[in-house]
């Protein structure tokens, strides 16, 4: 009989940093137009950062005011740690710089952080509530992901990203309340993997809540489920088959 295997490749080991940052590149530009497909674009908001694997200090992330949906690999920036862009011919978001750039530094673990207004994330910030056990995909959050309980405006300096970044600590993602989500993780697949089922994790509460009571997972069932769906390794796992849909059905991503 056959050897069986899976329709896509294992974490990728690499020869070389060029290689590493095509790689990185590729599921950034990749993951932008997921975005768009699911609609998380609002006018210029949102912004999903990959730290260099070359220059750790500097960032890759999306040209300020460029639709998710036609962003390929070539228009990607790279931002130091001044705010300045060192690398890429356009204009960096002021608040992409302020709230990432905090929570690179922060923690050094993270290589990718996403944040976008999308409308079920946004509507559940309004409620100033972490996510309850209510679904096996809600577990990915149980016990790891914030509330920042706190608005002052667009986040335009790097004192109220520092604040954020201090929120977040060592948790996967945080409600910034009255504005939307932030994930993070060890590798673009897993920030962006978390960014899309917290968006779906925050609609399924509505919907439920809305609907009637919820009935939750136990303690017990939830936490044991966190390990099941919520680990680093599950979290790059799920990205993968959003990462064969897009690259086949949006090639021109790779230019
Ligand atoms: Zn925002």
């Amino acid at each position: 009989m056959a050897e069986l295997r899976l329709p896509f490749s294992r974490p990728p080991a690499f020869d070389s940093v060029d290689d590493e940052r095509l790689h990185l590149k590729q599921r950034l530009a990749a993951s932008f137009r997921m975005f768009g497909r699911f609609g998380f674009s609002e006018g210029v908001a949102g912004h999903i950062t990959a730290r260099d694997p070359e220059f750790p200090e500097t960032f890759w992330v999306n040209p300020f005011g460029m639709n998710f949906s036609h962003i390929r690999v070539s228009d990607l920036i790279r931002v130091d740690h001044h705010g300045e862009v060192v690398e890429g011919e356009y204009h960096v978001n002021t608040a992409a710089f302020a709230i990432h750039s905090q929570v690179h530094a922060a923690r050094p673990d993270v290589v990718a952080a996403a944040h976008a207004h999308s409308i079920y994330g946004k509507s559940w910030s309004s409620l100033g509530r972490t996510l309850d056990p209510l679904t096996q995909d809600s577990c990915a959050f149980y016990g790891d992901h914030v509330l920042f309980d706190d608005f002052t405006g667009v986040v335009l300096d790097t004192e109220e990203g520092k604040r954020i970044a201090h929120a977040l600590g060592d948790s996967k993602a945080a409600i910034l309340r009255n504005h939307g989500n932030l994930t993070v993780g060890k590798s673009v697949d897993e920030a962006v993997w978390w960014f899309i089922t917290m968006e779906r994790t925050c609609q399924a509460q509505l919907l439920a809540e809305a609907a009637g009571t919820p009935v939750l997972i136990d303690e017990e069932a939830a936490a044991l489920t966190a390990t099941q769906v919520g680990s680093d390794g599950a979290g790059w796992f799920s990205y993968q088959p959003l990462y064969e849909w897009i690259t086949r059905a949006e090639p021109d991503l790779f230019d």
